[in-house]
């Protein structure tokens, strides 16, 4: 049986972390990774966290199983963060949301739901896009296609391209969408390019799968949450994946979630049904922590505050890291412009650094990036980043 197995690829991004891992050099740094460090290089545990867990404790529970779609009071409040609080669809009990493990879950609940629904739609992702969209969904069994998206001209989204695309693809297309802070870009639509894009998904009859692991890393949770909203006022159907592993930074307790917006609420409870078949063939039910920590922190008043003030202490400290990024590449390197480095939104920048220049900081300066010049701003902090723009000055000379 194992004979002939070949040996797999290495993952690209956890394969930097490992050459990372092995390097001797103090002045190493780590910009390849998806994870937001704090300003001392540290994976924060949030203190909203910390108390919800310290509530939770304080009255221990058995562990049984979970319903198949997850903690009830959990995927309320998902809904709730997702679509708003005073939202139609909630009103009218056309969205449903189950609770998945992590966005990648949430991802593949929907995948596998669309394939037996759906089974001879093919899948389209952005140009670039996360690096597992492509393989997630070809695992469930879909031919996926790349639409144009990202102009390195212009560091900035190939609108034109773009729309272009959604006009002429078929009806009943998949379409995956970023709602906010594009990986691996930090390329984002504008607001009135959104609103052609969703005419042009609704008006053609395309299934937009709006995936959404960084609401709140943008402008804030309602700004990033929008695309979604409008979408599901749209009228549906719509599908939407979240993921609460950055925003508070729980990677390692899979906490995300999969929603579905059906156009009736008869329609939709068929769907949680059918939802929920998936789930109980994969993994059968969820786990308890992670999911009960969110629904603590987000459903008391006074850890929803702290959450909402840490999430904007991370999101302001990588504006901040963005900014210096610029103003000192303008002293170091002033022949360069990375003014679009403040333009992008998110965790992490195209950076326009070509894949030889990613090649030198890394030998000649423990500098890891990965090789498409993608780095995680959040993984730069007050003490890294005159190494590192120093280091970037001399190989772009
Ligand atoms: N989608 C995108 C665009 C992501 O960047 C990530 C995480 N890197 C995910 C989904 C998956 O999130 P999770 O780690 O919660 O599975």
């Amino acid at each position: 049986l194992f004979a002939s197995i070949e040996m797999a690829p290495r993952d690209p991004i956890l394969g930097i972390t490992e050459a990372y891992n092995a390097d001797k050099n103090p002045n190493k740094s780590n910009l390849g990774v998806g994870v937001y460090y704090d300003d001392n290089g540290k994976v924060p545990l949030l203190e909203c966290v910390r108390k919800a867990e310290a509530l939770l404790m304080e009255k221990p529970a058995a562990r049984s199983y979970l319903p198949i779609d997850g903690l009830a009071a959990y995927d309320k409040a998902v809904q709730e963060l997702v679509f708003g609080a005073d939202s139609k669809v909630i009103q009218e009990k056309r969205a449903v949301t189950a609770q998945a493990l992590g966005g990648t879950g949430g991802l593949k609940l929907g995948a596998d739901f669309l394939k037996r629904f759906s089974p001879n739609s093919q899948v389209w992702i952005s140009d670039p896009s996360w690096e597992n969209h492509r393989a997630l969904f070809e695992s469930a069994g879909f031919v996926v296609n790349n639409y144009p998206y990202y102009d390195a001209a212009t560091k900035g989204v190939n609108f034109e391209g773009m729309i272009g695309s959604l006009k002429t693809i078929p009806a009943g297309s998949i379409v995956v969408l970023h709602a906010c802070c594009h990986n691996p870009t930090g390329a984002d639509l504008t607001d009135a390019q959104w609103k052609e894009v969703i005419q042009v998904v609704t008006e053609r009859g395309l299934i937009p799968f709006l995936d959404m692991a960084y609401q709140g890393f943008g402008d804030g949770i309602a700004e990033d949450g929008k695309v979604v909203r409008q979408f599901a006022e749209a009228g549906g159907p719509v599908f939407i994946s979240n993921s609460f592993s950055k925003s508070f930074s729980l990677y390692g307790e899979r906490v995300g979630a999969l929603s579905i917006v059906a156009v009736t609420a008869d329609e939709a409870a068929r769907v949680l049904s059918q939802l929920k078949r998936v789930i109980r063939t994969n993994y059968s039910n969820p786990p308890t922590h992670g999911g009960q920590v969110v629904a603590t922190v987000l459903s008391t008043p006074e850890l929803r505050k702290l959450w909402e003030d840490e999430l904007a202490g991370m999101r302001v400290r990588i504006r901040e890291m963005r900014e210096a990024f610029v103003n000192k590449l303008k002293e170091k390197a002033p022949d360069h412009n990375f003014d679009f480095v403040t333009k992008q939104r998110g965790m992490f920048s195209y950076s326009g650094l070509t894949k030889p220049q990613v090649d030198k900081l890394r030998d000649e300066y423990a500098i890891y990036a990965v090789d498409t010049g993608r780095i995680c701003v959040a993984a730069l902090n007050t003490r890294n980043i005159d190494y590192v723009i120093d280091a970037i000055a001399k190989v772009i000379k």
